[in-house]
């Protein structure tokens, strides 16, 4: 079994071909996080259009460093959800292109569960059920992984992602941005006194899974101003207090985002036990899981509870190709594919794109049957 996976949900454009086994044939990803710099976020239309651009190019790439031809596939997954619209299209019109022409099965991928799932490629022992943290600019999720497409949601944001208040602190702290602001913001917090600034923990009176990074981002932002630090002057011309101070907020905010999510896995973990209590993994993924402190904390966590961690490579935390190929392979596994497209495809515009697509049922707590 050899699979192409394709992933545009957002603002990366990736493919890869995965063996059955799991064996990583070729990665590619292509960034557009130039443009996001520039812009200081994501432009639908223009996401779009450099999608456009890189996506031949980018399947061809993952061919070639595979040594294969299109002939040699089994089958073609693609991200159909959650992500925009206009560029889950580009990603999904590829692949119907492709396996039409090729006549190749076409498989229909949850980019969040694709998320989770590429833990049981790095992690051979990971089996259902097990529970999952998803952190990304977009989702923070917790959830209870049953079994393949079965998923209890536990907890969810009710404002923005962690991710997202990552990127936002970078910005206001004047880092580099031409990466992503989480790496930024971890780097500088290692020269910071994470004790420095006395953020509230978001939530605490609240006793469920749920999360919430709106009013933490917003601490950041008075604490930035109050301090008079001007995010204009990059990082390296500036006056060493100003480079301390602008660490102490780093450090400070990653200490109590972190807190944040260790409260909340804590109380998901006594949850997830109750509902399975065979469970021996929390996995956790998604672009902000490539955060090595996040990975530290988490795992003194499980300790615990005598489960262990499982953290895929930081190049399968962020969005890539291969999980999309490798949960293609799980599905298709379990027979769900659809046949070839035909090849002059009458449905450009009729794809089933799912660009709002909840990961699983929402658990009400204290319901006798969670699932
Ligand atoms: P989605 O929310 O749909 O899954 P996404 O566009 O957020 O997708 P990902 O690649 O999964 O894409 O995650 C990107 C996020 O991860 C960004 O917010 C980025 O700042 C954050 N991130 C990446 N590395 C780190 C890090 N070392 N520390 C903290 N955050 C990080
Ligand atoms: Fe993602």
């Amino acid at each position: 079994l050899v699979v192409l996976g394709i992933e545009t949900s957002c603002d990366d454009t990736a493919a890869a071909i995965v063996r059955g086994n799991g064996e990583i044939l070729s990665q590619v990803v292509s960034s557009q996080a130039d443009l996001l710099a520039r812009y200081g976020g994501v432009a639908p239309k223009m996401a779009e259009e450099a999608h456009s651009q890189v996506i031949d190019q980018v399947v061809q790439d993952a061919l070639d460093k595979a040594s294969l031809t299109e002939r040699e596939l089994s089958a073609v997954a693609v991200t159909i959800g959650p992500g925009l619209s206009l560029c889950l299209r580009v990603g999904v019109q590829k692949a119907r292109r492709v396996a039409g022409s090729f006549n190749l099965p076409i498989i229909s991928v949850h980019h969040m569960e694709a998320h989770a799932l590429v833990a049981r490629l790095i992690e051979k022992e990971l089996q259902f059920p097990f529970l999952a943290l998803l952190i990304s600019g977009g989702h923070n999720l917790l959830v209870l992984a049953h079994h393949l497409g079965h998923y209890t949601q536990l907890g969810t944001t009710i404002d923005d992602a962690i991710g997202e208040a990552f990127d936002k602190t970078a910005k206001w702290l004047g880092l580099d941005m031409r990466k992503s602001g989480g790496p930024a913001v971890e780097q500088l917090a290692q020269e910071g006194d994470a004790e420095s600034v006395r953020f509230s923990i978001p939530m605490k009176q609240h006793k469920d899974c749920n999360f919430s990074y709106a009013g933490l981002k917003t601490q950041v932002k008075l604490a930035i101003a109050s301090r008079n630090i001007d995010a204009k002057v990059p990082l390296s011309c500036a006056s060493s207090l100003d480079r301390s101070s602008r660490a102490d907020i780093a450090a400070s905010f990653q200490r109590v985002a972190v807190l944040h999510l260790e409260e909340r896995c804590e109380r998901a973990v006594e949850w997830a036990l109750k509902i399975e209590p065979s469970i021996k993994h929390l996995v956790v993924s998604g672009g902000v899981a490539s955060n090595q402190y996040i990975r530290s904390r988490l795992d003194q966590v499980v300790q615990k509870y005598s489960l262990q961690l499982v953290c895929p490579p930081p190049n399968l935390c962020t969005d890539n190709g291969v999980m999309i190929a490798w949960t293609g392979i799980e599905n298709f596994r379990a027979g769900r594919y659809d046949s070839p497209p035909p090849t002059n495809d009458p449905d450009d515009f009729m794809y089933d794109l799912r660009p709002r697509w909840p990961l699983g049922e929402e658990y009400a707590e204290g319901s006798s049957d969670a699932r």
